[in-house]
């Protein structure tokens, strides 16, 4: 790091810590930066901390949302007794691109991961359950294809279930193993079209 000046060094050590940034990368953006104006570094910069302050989870869904409850679930055109559950925010922008779901979402926030400590005290499940008003139709489990996924569909679908709930699976045809978030639109609709019961 010693080659860069100082403010360069801590700027490259900052970048390298985004995921998906390796050192060379890193280099590449610092670089690219210090040869744009002040003002587009100033806006970038303001940007992110503006993303970071006034971004927080909705009270409902726990998806991304600026005010106290998301746009989806303040959409009156929405079924909010069909509720997709899903791990991350990013997941329901995902589901939001099939343009195939008028529902709306749960995001758990994580799987269930024994191997990684994460147990289902640490999602946001008996948010969920406290959603399930005698109203809600159909709960669809959206979690990843992958173990950790899969063993949170069961999980939920065995404390679900007992209120007599309908409870869905999204159909198989998704990669397996694969992030909800990297299945394309197509495979994402059909695998909601065909969602069997649990
Ligand atoms: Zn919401």
């Amino acid at each position: 790091m010693s080659r860069y000046p100082k403010p360069m060094a801590r700027l490259i050590e900052e970048l390298t810590r985004l995921p998906g940034i390796g050192p060379k990368t890193a280099q590449r953006l610092a670089f690219f930066l210090i040869n744009q104006s002040s003002t587009d570094v100033q806006s970038l910069a303001e940007s992110m901390l503006e993303a970071k302050q006034r971004t927080h989870y909705c009270s409902r869904c726990f998806h991304f949302t600026e005010d106290d409850t998301c746009i989806i679930c303040r959409d009156s055109r929405r079924n909010e007794n069909f509720i997709c559950v899903v791990e991350e925010p990013r997941d329901v922008i995902a589901m939001e691109r099939t343009k195939s779901f008028n529902g709306v979402y749960h995001v758990l926030h994580g799987s269930i991961s024994p191997l990684e400590g994460v147990g289902p005290d640490q999602l946001r499940i008996k948010e969920l359950i406290a959603r399930i008003r005698p109203e809600v139709e159909e709960v669809v489990l959206a979690t990843d294809p992958n173990v950790e996924g899969e063993a949170t569909a069961m999980y939920l679908a065995r404390v679900l279930k007992p209120i007599g709930v309908k409870v869905t699976r999204m159909a198989h045809g998704m990669p397996v193993g694969s992030d909800l978030e990297y299945v394309d639109e197509v495979t994402l609709s059909k695998a909601l079209e065909g969602r069997r019961e649990l």
